[in-house]
């Protein structure tokens, strides 16, 4: 196919759908353009595990079919959907990351880790059975961090996924593989699952919008758990309008997920556009912490004034306990996913190691030694730990206590302003393999995103700068040496995305979608794609 007819995928979603409802291009010749891509761009950027290009089309042109019969078209007709590996399709594996669900490879010198081999669930989860209801494609399940515990994509147990503006770095996690497959281009939207972060870092890392909802806001049926009282669905897209659609599409009650509100869902792409004069908008000085990258501090301070220029009353607000959030976390997230991961014991899922002589405790050991990677193990460690007899009251329910706490910052600030302004991440985008040895250093990417998480918030990454990366080579730096060879050094240096992060109260992404749409107008890097998409 040549590069005309991929075009398509530029438009944003709502533009994709409405081309297709009106017959300028068939569903079929969208997806075969998004397969297309992800043939050509996939194999550098590791954002996809396993493709279906086969049920793809058979659905494109069950789309086709339907329009040219006369019926009317779902708000997703025809527009190509990537899909996190944590959430289940029926016609597809889903791995979640991690060799456990994956079975085991025959000896016929196939590779050890294949996602094709990954655990077949039997049904959709409920979003995927919206989006398909809506008439979106599903082309394929996207690259994540094992079990979503990750901010890199490199707890993935197949490969890491790689940031299209700069394939030396990481996308962020940890649904990379569903920020990347937005980012570069092969599908215009993508759904992710956030727990601490897991959507809106990679987001603002790739360039892309990410929104994580209000904890119960999107059914979370057929979604692989992680940590129960924090996971939460939701989409990725190249501009707000489109997010604004697919959560649209995504959210609402559902009897199957007990934590589900039974709450209507509001028009989001009609808050896109509204006039945000008068919006108070808070700036907590706690998400300016030390250790954060003055391009990245810049860049949210630029989007704050222009937010001001659109007639906002940007103003101060404290949230003191921000700095015992990712503490809290990691206790009650690491509890939650040892109880959680406990399935995982080679009985009914994907891999079996052989126990010899018939020793099922043996089995199990053996299954879950073999099937988990390192950063699981040790959740799952911490996670027992703090649950167990004489630690319970000293870890866990202390965490519970800070996590009240933060909600209590929360309720505060939202008594003065309607909207809190931060930063998403501390830093762009870093180099693969520069934390993977120091687990804290990675949890600490999440420090800005974890207390929205704890307080069940709606919170979204929204694209406000390009920086160039931190550690490239700078003109002070280099000055003594030959400046030819420098220069074309510095021309090289990429620039990265930077994200501004908004959160609401609860159930108030309407008014996510408003403030984000009017920055998103104004903003620099509008329409800025990556360089290798
Ligand atoms: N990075 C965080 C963690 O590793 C958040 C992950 C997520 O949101 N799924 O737990």
């Amino acid at each position: 196919m040549n590069a005309m007819t991929t075009d398509i995928l530029d438009h944003s979603i709502p533009e994709i759908a409405a081309r297709c409802a009106r017959g300028e291009v068939s569903a079929e010749e969208i997806t075969r353009a998004a397969l297309d891509r992800i043939q050509s761009r996939n194999p550098a950027l590791g954002a996809f595990l396993t493709v279906q290009g086969d049920t793809a089309l058979a659905a494109a042109r069950a789309v086709d079919a339907q329009r040219t019969r006369g019926e009317p078209l779902g708000p997703l007709a025809g527009v190509p959907i990537g899909l996190k590996d944590a959430l289940c399709s029926a016609d597809a594996p889903a791995t979640a990351g991690s060799l456990v669900l994956t079975r085991k490879a025959p000896r016929d010198g196939s590779p050890e880790r294949d996602p094709e081999r990954g655990y077949r669930p039997p049904y959709d989860a409920t979003v995927v059975a919206r989006l398909r209801a809506a008439g979106a494609i599903l082309p394929g399940k996207c690259n994540m961090d094992e079990f979503a515990m990750g901010s890199s994509n490199e707890n993935s147990a197949f490969f890491p996924a790689r940031n299209p503006w700069d394939s030396e770095r990481t996308p962020g996690g940890s649904s990379g593989g569903s920020a990347v497959a937005v980012a570069a281009g092969m599908t215009p939207g993508a759904l992710g699952s956030d727990t601490g972060g897991s959507i809106r870092q990679p987001a603002a890392l790739t360039g892309v919008v990410g929104v994580k909802p209000t904890y119960g806001r999107v059914s979370r049926y057929g979604l692989i758990a992680f940590a129960s009282s924090l996971d939460q669905i939701g989409p990725f897209a190249a501009d707000v309008r489109g997010a604004a659609r697919l959560l649209e599409v995504i959210a609402g009650h559902d009897p199957r997920d007990a934590t589900s509100l039974p709450v209507a869902v509001d028009a989001y792409e009609a808050a896109c556009g509204r006039d945000v004069a008068g919006l108070r908008i808070g700036v907590p000085e706690e998400y300016f912490a030390e250790g954060i990258e003055p391009g990245v501090d810049a860049a949210v301070r630029r989007a704050l004034d222009g937010l001001r220029g659109l007639g906002c009353e940007v103003r101060p607000v404290h949230l003191p306990h921000t700095r015992h959030a990712v503490a809290a976390y990691y206790i009650v997230a690491t509890a939650e996913a040892s109880s959680n991961l406990a399935r995982f014991d080679g009985v009914r899922f994907g891999l079996r190691e052989d126990a010899s002589q018939g020793d099922l405790r043996g089995m199990y050991g053996k299954t879950r030694g073999a099937g988990f990677g390192p950063e699981v193990k040790r959740r799952i460690m911490l996670g027992t730990y703090v649950l167990s007899a004489g630690y319970y009251d000293a870890y866990y329910l202390r965490a519970q206590k800070v996590r009240t706490l933060i909600q209590r910052d929360f309720d505060a600030a939202f008594r003065k302003v309607d909207l809190i302004a931060a930063p998403v991440s501390p830093t762009t985008a870093f180099r693969l393999g520069d934390r993977t040895d120091d687990p804290l250093a990675m949890y600490l990417a999440d420090v800005y995103t974890l207390p929205a998480s704890l307080a069940g918030l709606p919170a979204l990454s929204v694209p406000c700068g390009l920086a160039p990366a931190p550690d490239a080579p700078t003109a002070s730096a280099t000055r003594s040496v030959i400046s030819s060879l420098i220069d074309s050094a510095i021309a090289k240096a990429k620039a990265l995305p930077i994200g501004l992060q908004l959160i609401a109260p609860a159930l108030a992404e309407a008014r996510l979608f408003t403030a984000a749409h009017a920055w998103e107008q104004i903003s620099p890097v509008r329409g800025a794609r990556a360089p290798s998409s």
